[in-house]
Parts: C-alpha cells; sequence; structure tokens
C-alpha cells in the first residue's frame, strides 16, 4: 500500500518506519526542513533503539522515503496519517492547530479517495471537526479514522511490531478494511484489531492513558504510605501484580464486605500516619455517587416526585453468586426510590432474607423475576446474576405497565432492546428511547 505519514516524531517516524518494514511504500514527512535533510542523509534525530537500523534498511531498499511536499506526498498515498503534536494548549486542553493545518493541506492536496488518519491523541470529537474543517476544502470523497497510537517511547518499535492491540475507529467500512489490511501483519500472533467508532476510539485512548496515569499515582500514594508504615512499596507491587482481575466493567458503583471498608481503612491508615490520601477519598466520592446513578436517572424519566409509580429491582446482593448486602448499591437505590415516594416490587436469587431485614414490609418479595415485574414502570438492574443476561423479553413487556429498563450492569444491548420495544437506559453507553414509552 501506498501511505504518507505526516510528522516524523517519536510516533510519525516510528510508525512510518514500521509500515515500511512490513513491505508498504511510505513518505515521511514533516514541515521542518533541517529533519528531513537530516533524515535523508541517514540520520535520526530521536533515540529509539533499533530505529536507525529499520530506517537504514527500509530507505536503501527503496521503500521508505522523506520529503517536506506534503501535497505531492497526499497525491502519491492512499492513506494518509496525521501524526503532529498535541500539545497541551491555552485553555488546558489539547492544541489541535497542527492537525487542523495538516488536515486542510491534506484536503486541498487530494486528488482521488483517501482514508485520512488520526495517529496524533486528540479529544473526543476532533474527526468530526476535522471532517468540517476539510470537506469544504474538497471534491474528493474521504473517510476519517481515528487509530490512536499505544507505543511507549525506549520500546517504541517492538510496541508498533507487536501491539498488544490496534484500535481503529471508523464509521465507514471502506476504511476499516483498508485499515485491516495494513495492521494485518502485525497482529500475526493473535493480538486483537479491535474496530468501533471514531468517537469511542479517541475516548479510548484518554481512558487508557487516564487508567495507567491513575495506577502511577495510586502506587505513589500506596508507597508514601509504606515508607511512614514501614512497609517495602516493591513487594507490596509484587504481591498484587499478579491479579488476574482487571474490573473494567463500570456499573453502580461497588459494595460489599471489602472494598468499602478496605478503602476507608487505608484513607484512616495514612491519616495515622500524618498523611492524607486524595486519590482514596475521590475513589470513595465517586463509588458513593455512582451508587445514585440510576435513582438520579429515574428522576431525569419521572421527575423527582416518583408518588403513584411502581418500581421493579432485580439483584439485590453486592455481586453475583453470593447473598451479602453489606453496603449494596441496591440499598442506595431501593431507599431513593422509597424516599422519593415510589413503590418497590425487589427480586433476588439468593438475597431476599438479607433484603427483609433491611427494607421490612417497605417493599414486596418475589422469588420469581418475571413477579416483580408486574405493573412497573421501569425495572432497574442493580446486580448481574446470570439468569438475567437472557430473559423472555416480550413476556417482560407484557407484565409491566411501561417497557422502561433501566440497567446498572449493561447486560443488554441496545439494538436488541430496540427491537424488543424497551426504553433502555444503560451505564455509559448511548441510550435507547422509544417515543411511545
Ligand atoms: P513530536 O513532537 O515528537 O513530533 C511531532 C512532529 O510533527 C514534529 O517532527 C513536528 O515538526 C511535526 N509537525 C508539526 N506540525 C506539522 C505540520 N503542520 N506539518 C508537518 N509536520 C508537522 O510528537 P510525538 O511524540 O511523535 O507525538 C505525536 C502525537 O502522538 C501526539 O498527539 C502524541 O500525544 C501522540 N502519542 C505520542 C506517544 C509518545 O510516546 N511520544 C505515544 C502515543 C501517542
Amino acid at each position: 500500500m501506498k501511505l504518507c505519514v505526516v510528522g516524523t516524531g517519536y510516533v510519525g517516524l516510528v510508525a512510518g518506519t514500521c509500515f515500511a518494514e512490513s513491505g508498504n511504500d511510505v513518505i515521511c514527512v514533516d514541515n521542518v526542513a533541517a529533519k528531513i535533510d537530516a533524515l535523508k542523509q541517514g540520520k535520526v534525530p530521536i533515540y529509539e533503539p533499533g530505529l536507525e537500523e529499520l530506517i537504514r534498511r527500509n530507505t536503501t531498499e527503496g521503500r521508505l522515503t522523506f520529503s517536506t511536499d506534503l501535497a505531492d506526498a497526499v497525491r502519491k498515498s492512499q492513506v494518509c496519517f496525521i501524526a503532529v503534536g498535541t500539545p497541551t494548549g491555552h485553555s488546558g486542553g489539547a492544541d489541535l492547530s497542527a492537525v487542523m493545518a495538516v488536515g486542510r493541506e491534506i484536503a486541498r492536496a487530494m486528488d482521488g479517495y483517501r482514508v485520512v488518519v488520526t495517529k496524533s491523541t486528540v479529544p473526543v470529537g476532533t474527526w468530526a471537526q476535522l471532517h468540517s474543517v476539510m470537506a469544504p476544502l474538497t471534491t474528493q470523497e474521504f473517510d476519517i479514522v481515528s487509530n490512536p497510537e499505544f507505543l511507549k517511547e525506549g520500546a517504541a518499535i517492538d510496541d508498533f511490531m507487536k501491539p498488544d492491540r490496534v484500535v481503529i475507529g471508523s464509521i465507514s467500512p471502506k476504511a476499516v478494511e483498508i485499515m485491516r489490511e495494513l495492521y494485518e501483519p502485525f497482529v500475526r500472533t493473535g493480538n486483537p484489531i479491535i474496530t468501533m467508532d471514531n468517537t469511542s476510539a479517541e475516548m479510548t485512548k484518554y481512558a487508557a492513558n487516564a487508567l495507567l496515569a491513575t495506577r502511577i499515582s495510586f502506587m505513589n500514594e500506596i508507597a508514601n504510605l509504606c515508607e511512614r508504615a514501614g512497609a517495602d512499596v516493591d513487594q507490596v507491587r509484587r504481591g498484587i501484580g499478579y491479579d488476574r482481575h482487571h474490573f473494567l466493567f463500570p456499573g453502580v458503583g461497588y459494595g460489599g464486605s471489602c472494598f468499602p471498608k478496605d478503602v476507608r481503612a487505608v484513607i484512616t491508615t495514612a491519616r495515622e500516619h500524618g498523611m492524607e490520601f486524595p486519590l482514596m477519598a475521590a475513589v470513595e466520592d465517586v463509588n458513593e455517587a455512582q451508587k445514585h446513578r440510576l435513582v438520579l436517572k429515574v428522576v431525569d424519566e419521572f421527575g423527582p416526585n416518583l408518588t403513584g409509580k411502581h418500581f421493579a429491582v432485580w439483584g439485590l446482593a453486592f455481586k453475583p453468586r453470593t447473598d451479602d448486602m453489606r453496603e449494596a448499591p441496591s440499598i442506595t437505590v431501593v431507599e431513593g426510590l422509597l424516599k422519593r415516594g415510589g413503590s418497590v416490587a425487589v427480586h433476588d436469587p439468593e438475597a431476599l432474607h438479607e433484603a427483609r431485614k433491611l427494607f421490612g414490609e417497605r417493599v414486596s418479595y418475589h422469588r420469581v423475576n418475571y413477579d416483580a415485574l408486574q405493573g412497573a414502570d421501569a425495572l432497574l438492574i442493580v446486580t448481574e446474576w446470570n439468569e438475567f443476561r437472557r430473559p423472555d423479553f416480550p413476556r417482560m413487556r407484557q407484565l409491566m405497565r411501561r417497557p422502561m429498563i433501566l440497567d446498572g450492569r449493561n447486560l443488554y444491548e441496545p439494538d436488541v432492546m430496540r427491537e424488543h420495544g424497551f426504553t433502555y437506559l444503560p451505564i455509559g453507553r448511548t441510550p435507547v428511547r422509544l417515543a411511545t414509552a
């Protein structure tokens, strides 16, 4: 394939070189002439293990060239990567001026269909902005692909040649196919190419970095606490590093007998050692707020006064396969509905006896999940019991007064819910709203 990569920094130069190494014809473009001159003479402006040798081989074999002439490169390429910098701007957000400038230049130069790929890290929605900047400048068809890069400096070649995963975000099947073909040689060991829409791809990069940054800050605070408490953070690190659980599913907040009390204990231990642990305090705050999410969504739908409204709640235990309701989010949910005047019917495969101790006669209890749905204005799902995953949706619709599900565990696919005629409000996914509901 013929490609150009605009921006010959850590990302652009590595990406361009690795694409050449896998047999493509690549033109690396930069607007700093001195950089391009140096590269043409075999001088590599950055240090990255293995890069110089790869550049030498691919330039010698004619697959990799360097240029300052962006328009010429675009005319010779089917796919154009934008890999310029996106530094922090005045407002604290990313400065997209270089990305947009390159987009304009690409648009003006296109003489046929092009796939334009943002490899730079760009905020959510940039792809649409880029499209609207480019569209008035060309009569040619083009698709924008959001293809965030996850390489680490110092191991960039290895990361690019053998990525953990490749994220391809585009709403164009044609562009996705071209990108798949391009990345196929890099995922021969079976690592996934994950395709999604542009917006989610843009968010994925920020979510990944925010998660890593949070982990680093978390470990730094643990290290500070270790110093004071006389523990060795390196041993602690090894003790937690083998955890196989990833805990990446969003929901209605954690509960149970461990996380809430242990988080509080860490905050307290830190205080006892004369330090604050703001990250843990924030974790607790976020979790508390999250437990109210479902009821706030109910209020959005029905207003603050729920008198005369009836709700079914499936799942009371703090997680599936237990009857433990200690600090379960379901308590916040049920109490929140009752407090606002709603009536509540609850079902849980194992926790009904625990629930009776908490709610007494204030709710009705149902051994069979469908029985709780009779006359409900909405169903709230709070615990992801397996038996809730494949219910009889037509039967549910018949039983309920309104076909509305607020899913605190993202058990169902929005498209499937639309087909079944439900208003469906999951966590962090696009809701399904029916005009008739
Ligand atoms: P960099 O600053 O090393 O390189 C950017 C290059 O773009 C420079 O050579 C610059 O001269 C060139 N450039 C700027 N404006 C230009 C224009 N109008 N026309 C042509 N060339 C232009 O940046 P980088 O570290 O490679 O990062 C690029 C992007 O990739 C950023 O969005 C960054 O957040 C992201 N990213 C970086 C890393 C990393 O480890 N460095 C990893 C993943 C993603």
